[in-house]
C-alpha cells in the first residue's frame, strides 16, 4: 500500500447528483491507481440541512457504482469515526491549540481565525460600514488540473459560530490533517474556498495536501446552456438506476464527464479506467454532459456482456416489469435473451421489446398491423402456412426454414411472402430479433396458437 490517501466528504443534504459521484469516482479511480486509500467521510454538520434519507441514497448509490471504500461508515479505520458529527472532541482540540497560538479569537459568541498580517481599515460599501481588512501573503495553491493558483485572503473568518458550531472550513481542513489526507480531488467550486484552507494548515503548521479541482459539469448542449443543476434530466444518480442503466456504464460515463483517454477510445471497463485514469489530463474547462453517450456506452457494455452476465440482469428488468418469475424457465429465458442482445441498447427498452415471449398480453403495434395484415390476402397467407407448421415433427429453424421453402416453391413466391405475416402473428410487430430463431425459441405450441388467433382476428 502506498501512502495515497484520498476522501469523498459528500454532505448528504439532498439527492445524489452526477457531479458527487464524479468526485467520488475521480477520488476512487486515484486511489486504486495508485494502491492508496479512499476514505468516506461524511460532511454532516449542518444539522438543519442533512437528512438521513439522503445518506442512504448516497451510500447505495456508491454500492450500486462499486465505489467501495477503505474507511468510512461501516468500516472503521486508524482515523474514525468518520462522521463529523461525532468528532466534536476533535475539533474542540484543535480549536484550543490555535487559540494558544494566537491564531483565533472570540467576536461576538463566534469564534475567528486570525490571519496574519498588517491590519488597517476600510469603508465597504456592500456591507456599509467600516472593515477590517489584513495585508496577509498570498496563498499559492498547487493545483494537479488548473497548475498554481494564487488567491489572497484579506479578512479574518469565522471557525466557530455562536451556536456552537464549527464552521465547514475549519472541520475539513481539521479532518484532512488528522486523516493524514495526501490529496484534496473536488470540484471547482471550492476552489474559492482553498485559500482560507491553506491558511488554516499553515497555522496547525501541517503540510497542505495536493489540490485537484474537477471543472463544472454544463448541461447538455441540446438541453441548454449553463451549468448543469438538480433538475436537468440526468442529473441524479437514482435516475440511472431506475433506468436500469449498467453501473459500470454509468461509471465510464461519469469517467468522461472531464477525462478523456488520449486515444479517444471511449468505451472503457472499470479496470480499464483504474489503469488509463490521470488526474493530470482532466480538463480546467467545464465537461458538457451528453446524454446520447450515456445510451452509447451502455450499448457497447451490454454488447459486451457474456450470455450469463446478460441473462442474470435482464432477468431482473424483465421480473420489474412483471414478465418473469423466479420460477421462468432459465433456458427459454436465455434463448429468448440472446436474440434481443444485439438489438436494444438499454434494459430500459427490454420489456417492451421482448413481452411476446413471456406473455399473451403483449401490445400490438398498430403501424405494423396497418402495413401487414391490410395488405390483401395476409390471412390466405397464414392460412397456408398453418397446417405446414403444424405438420413438423421436428421443431428447429432448418424444419421451420424448409416448411416456407415447400410452400415458396409451390406457389412460386419467395418466402419472404409469408414472414411478414407470421412475424406480426407471433409477436404483434414488423420488427425485431431474427425471425427463424425468433420462432423456434417462441416454441410450436406459442406459434401455432398466435397464428390461429390471428387468423381468427383479421380474416375479413
Ligand atoms: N462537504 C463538502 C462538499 O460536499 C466537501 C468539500 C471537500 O471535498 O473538501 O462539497
Amino acid at each position: 500500500m502506498s501512502d495515497v490517501r484520498v476522501r469523498f466528504a459528500p454532505s448528504p443534504t439532498g439527492s445524489t447528483h452526477i457531479g458527487t459521484a464524479r468526485t467520488a469516482l475521480f477520488n476512487w479511480l486515484y486511489a486504486r491507481q495508485n494502491d492508496g486509500v479512499f476514505v468516506l467521510r461524511i460532511e454532516d454538520t449542518d444539522k438543519e440541512r442533512n437528512t438521513e434519507a439522503a445518506l442512504e441514497e448516497l451510500l447505495d448509490g456508491l454500492e450500486w457504482l462499486g465505489l467501495d471504500w477503505d474507511e468510512g461508515p461501516g468500516k472503521d479505520g486508524p482515523y474514525g469515526p468518520y462522521f463529523q458529527s461525532q468528532r466534536s472532541d476533535i475539533y474542540q482540540a484543535h480549536l484550543q491549540t490555535l487559540k494558544d497560538k494566537g491564531r483565533a479569537y472570540e467576536r461576538d459568541g463566534a469564534v475567528y481565525f486570525k490571519l496574519e498580517g498588517e491590519r488597517y481599515t476600510e469603508f465597504d460599501s456592500y456591507a456599509n460600514a467600516e472593515i477590517e481588512k489584513v495585508r496577509a501573503e498570498p496563498v499559492v495553491i498547487d493545483d494537479l488540473i488548473r497548475g498554481q493558483v494564487t488567491r489572497k485572503e484579506e479578512r479574518d473568518f469565522v471557525i466557530q459560530r455562536s451556536n456552537g458550531d464549527p464552521s465547514f472550513h475549519f472541520v475539513n481542513v481539521v479532518d484532512d490533517i488528522e486523516m493524514k489526507i495526501t490529496h484534496v480531488i473536488r470540484g471547482e467550486d471550492h476552489l474559492s474556498n482553498t485559500s482560507k484552507h491553506v491558511e488554516l494548515f499553515n497555522a496547525f503548521e501541517a503540510t497542505p495536501p495536493k489540490f485537484a479541482h474537477l471543472p463544472m459539469i454544463l448541461k447538455d448542449p441540446r438541453e441548454g446552456k449553463g451549468k448543469m443543476s438538480k433538475r436537468d434530466k440526468g442529473a441524479l444518480i437514482s435516475e440511472y438506476k431506475e433506468r436500469n442503466f449498467l453501473p459500470e456504464a454509468v461509471v465510464n460515463f461519469i469517467a468522461l464527464l472531464g477525462w478523456s483517454p488520449k486515444d479517444d477510445q471511449e468505451s472503457l471497463t472499470i479496470d480499464a479506467l483504474v489503469s488509463r485514469f490521470n488526474l493530470n489530463d482532466v480538463q480546467k474547462g467545464g465537461a458538457r454532459f451528453d446524454e446520447k453517450k450515456m445510451s452509447h456506452l451502455n450499448f457497447e457494455r451490454m454488447k459486451s456482456m457474456d450470455l450469463s452476465e446478460y441473462v442474470s440482469t435482464a432477468r431482473a428488468s424483465l421480473e420489474n416489469a412483471g414478465l418473469a418469475s423466479s420460477d421462468t424457465d432459465d433456458a427459454y429465458l436465455s434463448s429468448a435473451l440472446a436474440l434481443c442482445q444485439e438489438k436494444i441498447d438499454s434494459f430500459e427498452n427490454l420489456p417492451e421489446f421482448a413481452a411476446y415471449f413471456f406473455s399473451e398480453d403483449y401490445a400490438v403495434v398498430e403501424k405494423a398491423e396497418k402495413k401487414v395484415m391490410q395488405k390483401d390476402g395476409a390471412v390466405d397467407r397464414l392460412d397456408e402456412i398453418a397446417p405446414r407448421l403444424a405438420a413438423l415433427e421436428k421443431w428447429d429453424q432448418t424444419s421451420i426454414d424448409s416448411a416456407f421453402n415447400q410452400l415458396a416453391d409451390e406457389k412460386d413466391l419467395k418466402p419472404f411472402a409469408w414472414y411478414p405475416v407470421v412475424r406480426f402473428a407471433v409477436s404483434g410487430t414488423n420488427s425485431g430479433p431474427d425471425f427463424l430463431p425468433m420462432l423456434e425459441t417462441l416454441g410450436k405450441e406459442r406459434v401455432l396458437k398466435r397464428i390461429d388467433n390471428a387468423r381468427e382476428r383479421y380474416r375479413p
